[in-house]
């Protein structure tokens, strides 16, 4: 079954799933991004600081670019104009392409303006290196700054979020102003995958707890990109489109007391 895509205000669409790379190094980066590119991944979630942008363009030379949605990021530390720029052509270099479909902030920087960073993140989209461009943890007031700081259209903004971190009001407020919203740690990291609630259900369902997360994730209108290693877990992660959890299940979801954070706010 083909991925649904959601399409961002840039016009360009982006696969609802994507496969997560953070810890993905070396060699198993490689043999890992072939096992999902052959298996029908079309979305891949990168970031300059990952350290693996070489291999998956290594993984992906092969395949035909247009069919590939790929999402990188721009550390903190280089916000700056001239960083922005820089940066950005180094990762079209190491991923051997002439473009990159999305290009994130990937963590909010206050000593930096935002205009400043946007002013070249303008000038990446102005030629034709950066398609659409977004943020990565950004808070409500943050994208408010955002979007003031901007002619750009803001299309996107990764954060954590699953069945144990609900950041309600802030997909709201993406969804408010046409804002895509990438959940990342989908699976919590694993945490997710031990909730009793959501063991039960994915018994009900004749799921995997990784398959109630993802698509509980994907009826609340976000974009999931799970990391997964291994070829069970990247095909698990795919069958997602074939089922519908019940708003009433839906509700059960939403009650769990559970807050857990994997990734810390202020790194
Ligand atoms: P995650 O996707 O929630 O969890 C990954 C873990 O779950 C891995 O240990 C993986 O194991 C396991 N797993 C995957 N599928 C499974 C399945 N079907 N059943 C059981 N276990 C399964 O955590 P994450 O990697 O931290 O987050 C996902 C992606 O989001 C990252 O890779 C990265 O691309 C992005 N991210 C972005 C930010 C940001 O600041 N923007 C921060 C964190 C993460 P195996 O690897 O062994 O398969």
């Amino acid at each position: 079954m083909d991925t649904p895509a959601v399409k961002l205000t840039s016009g360009y669409w982006i696969p609802a799933l994507g496969l997560g790379t953070w810890h993905l190094r070396g060699e198993e980066c490689v043999t890992a991004m072939r096992t999902a590119l052959g298996m029908g991944y079309k979305h891949i979630d990168t970031a300059d600081m990952y350290g693996n942008q070489a291999e998956i363009g290594r993984a992906m030379a092969g395949y035909d670019r247009s069919d590939i949605f790929v999402t990188s990021k721009v550390w903190r530390d280089d916000l700056h104009y001239d960083d922005v720029v820089r940066v950005g052509e180094a990762i079209l270099r190491d991923l051997q392409t002439d473009y990159l479909d999305l290009l994130l902030i990937h963590w909010p920087n206050r000593s930096v303006p935002l205009r400043e960073t946007f002013g070249a993140l303008e000038q990446l989209v102005e030629q034709g290196r950066v398609r659409s461009v977004g943020v990565s943890n950004f808070d409500v007031a943050l994208l408010k700054a955002a979007i003031q700081a901007t002619d750009l259209p803001l299309t996107n903004n990764q954060v954590e979020f699953h069945p144990l971190l609900r950041q309600q009001e802030l997909l709201a407020f993406c969804k408010q102003h046409d804002i895509t919203l990438t959940a990342y740690c989908p699976l919590g990291r694993g945490a997710v995958l031990s909730n009793e609630v959501i063991v039960n259900l994915a018994g009900e369902y004749g799921k995997s707890p990784a398959q109630v997360s993802l698509r509980w994730l994907i009826q609340q209108g976000t974009i999931v990109i799970p990391k997964a290693g291994s070829e069970d877990h990247m095909r698990e992660n795919m069958a997602i489109f074939d089922f519908e959890i019940s708003p009433d299940d839906t509700q059960v979801i939403d009650r769990i007391e559970d807050k857990h954070h994997v990734v810390a706010l202020d790194p």
